[in-house]
């Protein structure tokens, strides 16, 4: 008997289950499957995404419909129409043996007519977003009144987009006696109020740790000037050559911004969030899915429940404003057993951020440093080198090797490994070579290292912003801290204005023919002891930092445009992709690599 067997499944489900190549059942599965099967019941089952929820309702849901009556028996919400359409195609391919259960996905964007339509002809199953839903319920063209079974799916995730109301609205359409089976990654309050108003005595399961991250995913952050953002994203990005990511913005506009830098600059990128059509938000999940789009640029919202395996990296451009997003952007990778790495970069003001998601999630990140040039170059070389190695020889090439012979007569093979490599890569170590450090030091100590290339930033003219690591824990308001900088520095009360104290650090302006003189002043300046550390600031709407001063970034390709398509990637041979003690596909799916 196997694992899913014993679970009390039936011979449809475990042909289709073995056709799908699942192993064994992962911890949420064997928790709440034989319990949905066994016993009339509602249900709260808190697991992380990525631990195989779909199939824990799923599997149940199916084995217990009636497939010869019409009606609609299973209802089943979840927040984003990606997640219907995701949900309906798990579905499908569990029941392929089950002759005559329809399977229905409506939700916004499409056409209400068609979907009624489908609902019309015998749905068992409806899986939908509430919005849509609540529309069809008022438009009479869909009928829940006689569901047995109801799903809320990614419950905390709908709360979290504001769908209570209709939640509410659409189960006051539904039976008294049916059961409801809540799904959640977080349980906050919402959730909590919903279980408690529209469930009875459920069963409560738990897998893992709640609030907690998935524990296959390794949390990182680079701390970053605010404008040396985007150039920090392509180094993460050169430095990881075989990336499959989504990089998280906190607006439409962002995101449609980083994706078109990124495409002009020569990376596989799209764009995806709410403002698209429909239509081209399909054609970019499709070449993510396909992987010919390794770097899906999205809003949170558009991003919700995405279900793609393999997903490497996990960006965060900006960090969420709540930290219950932050899981569910991190849960984006570190799927299915497998492990990630979720990166989150921030200016230095936002380092308090990183410590209160680390108590949330209850997992600690690690500081790490953007890779500087050498680094990349060094990480593009290697991996060129290796998919020399790994190319398979294309015969048709025999046939013109006398006449390249001929040309490259008398290079020895240690000359020639040197020329294809040039050929590759000069263009990219040129870009790389003449960049700086991106790296903001938390405690300013290295901040010697890092000065060199900051001295082109030294505005010229208008008014200078500063950051400074004292702030009000070290006991300065504005006014004594004003007193200090003018004592220190000798210079006119009215030099210094605009200081701003913060927490721990806090900001100042002068004028700019001051900053040259004040960077040196506190240039490995101590006061009792401690570092006293200035930087120009690159804080936004301060007025005037770095105005003027020299673009930074704005050279485009780093080299990847053109005839450098070896920079494109290709997973080959990297370390990720083992499955930690999850569950895994029998045979495992291939990476395909991205050409
Ligand atoms: P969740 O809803 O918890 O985020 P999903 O149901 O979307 O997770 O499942 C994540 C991935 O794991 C999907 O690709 C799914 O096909 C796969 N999966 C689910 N159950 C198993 C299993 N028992 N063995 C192997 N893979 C599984
Ligand atoms: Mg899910």
């Amino acid at each position: 008997m196997t694992k899913f067997e014993a679970l009390g499944l039936d011979q449809p489900l475990l042909d289709a289950i073995s056709d799908l190549g699942f192993e064994s059942p992962s911890e949420v599965q064997e928790k709440s499957i034989p319990i949905l099967l066994g016993q009339e019941t509602d249900l709260v089952a808190l697991a992380q995404t990525g631990t195989g929820k779909t199939a824990a309702f799923g599997f149940p849901m199916i084995q217990k419909i009636d497939v010869d009556s019409r009606t609609t028996q299973g209802l089943i919400l979840s927040p984003t129409r990606e997640l219907c359409l995701q949900i309906t195609n798990e579905l499908k391919l569990y029941s392929k043996y089950l002759k005559g259960l329809n399977v229905v996905s409506i939700y916004g964007g499409a056409s209400i007519t068609e979907q009624a339509r489908q609902i019309k002809r015998g749905a068992q199953i409806v899986v939908a977003t509430p919005g849509r839903m609540k529309d069809m319920i008022g438009r009479g063209m869909v009928d829940i009144s006689k569901i047995d079974y109801c799903v809320l799916d990614e419950a905390d995730e709908m709360l979290n987009m504001g769908f209570f109301e209709d939640i509410k609205d659409i189960l006051s359409n539904t039976p008294q006696e049916k059961f409801t089976w809540l799904f959640s990654a977080t349980m906050p309050k919402e959730v909590a109020t919903i279980a408690k108003k529209f469930m009875h005595k459920p069963v409560e399961i738990t897998v893992g740790t709640v609030n907690a991250g998935a524990s296959t995913v390794q949390h990182e952050y680079y701390v970053v000037g605010g404008r040396d953002r985007y150039a920090a994203l392509k180094r993460l990005a050169d430095a990881n050559p075989g990336i499959f990511s989504v990089v998280f913005c906190r607006t439409k506009r962002d995101t449609q911004r980083v994706a078109e830098k990124l495409i002009e600059d020569g990376y596989n990128a799209g764009a995806l969030h709410g403002d698209l059509s429909q239509n081209q938000r399909d054609l970019v999940m499709n070449s993510f899915r396909k992987k010919q789009v390794q770097m899906l640029v999205a809003t949170d919202v558009a991003a919700r429940g995405i279900d793609v395996d393999d997903v490497t990296h996990v960006i965060n451009y900006q960090l969420p404003d709540e930290i219950e997003t932050y899981t569910h952007r991190s849960g984006r990778t570190g799927r299915a057993g497998k492990s990630g790495i979720s990166m989150v970069i921030v200016s230095r003001s936002e380092i308090r951020k990183i410590k209160s998601i680390e108590s949330k999630i209850k997992q600690e990140f690690i500081q790490k440093q953007i890779p500087d040039g050498i680094e990349i170059c060094e990480i593009q070389l290697y991996h060129l080198a290796n998919k020399i190695k790994d190319t398979k020889v294309n015969q048709e090439i025999e046939s013109y090797l006398p006449a390249i012979n001929d040309v490259l007569d008398g290079i020895d093979r240690e000359e020639l490994i040197k020329k294809i490599f040039s050929v590759e890569f000069t263009q990219f170590y040129n870009y790389y070579s003449k960049t700086k450090d991106l790296n903001t030091s938390e405690s300013g100590k290295d901040r010697g290292e890092s000065k060199g290339g900051e001295k082109g930033e030294i505005p010229s003219e208008g008014s200078v912003r500063y950051f400074i690591n004292v702030g009000e824990r070290d006991g300065y308001d504005w006014m004594s801290l004003k007193d200090f900088l003018r004592d220190t520095l000798n210079v006119e009360k009215e030099d210094i204005f605009n200081v701003d104290t913060k927490d721990s650090f806090s900001f100042f302006n002068s004028d700019a023919h001051l900053a040259e003189f004040i960077l040196q002043t506190f240039t490995e300046f101590k006061l009792e002891g401690r570092f006293i550390n200035v930087e120009i600031s690159t804080k936004p709407g301060s007025g005037g930092g770095g105005k003027g001063g020299k673009k930074r970034s704005g050279r485009k390709g780093g080299g990847r445009k053109g005839g450098n398509s070896s920079f494109k990637g290709g997973i080959k041979g990297g370390g990720r992709g083992g499955n930690k003690g999850g569950f895994g596909k029998k045979g495992g799916k291939k990476r395909s690599g991205f050409y």
